[in-house]
């Protein structure tokens, strides 16, 4: 009885933390498809390149943010 109940409740964390594991990784993934407001030509055609490195499809200019995000200052 006591191992069984033990089981259950390691169950019921490990469903739990999965599901938010995937809720952010599905965020991040919308993030990182995004096209963002170039800070150079003013256009919304900032596209992610690879971690870290974003490239504006209008103007052409490249920058360097964040992995999953485009942040400018
Ligand atoms: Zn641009």
């Amino acid at each position: 009885m006591m191992a069984k109940r033990k089981i259950e409740g390691h169950g019921k964390f490990g469903s739990r933390y999965g599901k938010k594991i995937r809720e952010r990784a599905l965020k991040v993934e919308k993030k990182a498809k995004k096209l963002y407001k170039c800070p150079n030509c003013s256009r919304v055609a900032v596209k992610r390149l690879s971690n870290g490195v974003w490239q504006c499809q209008k103007c052409g200019k490249k920058f360097a943010s964040g992995a999953f995000e485009f942040k400018v200052d």
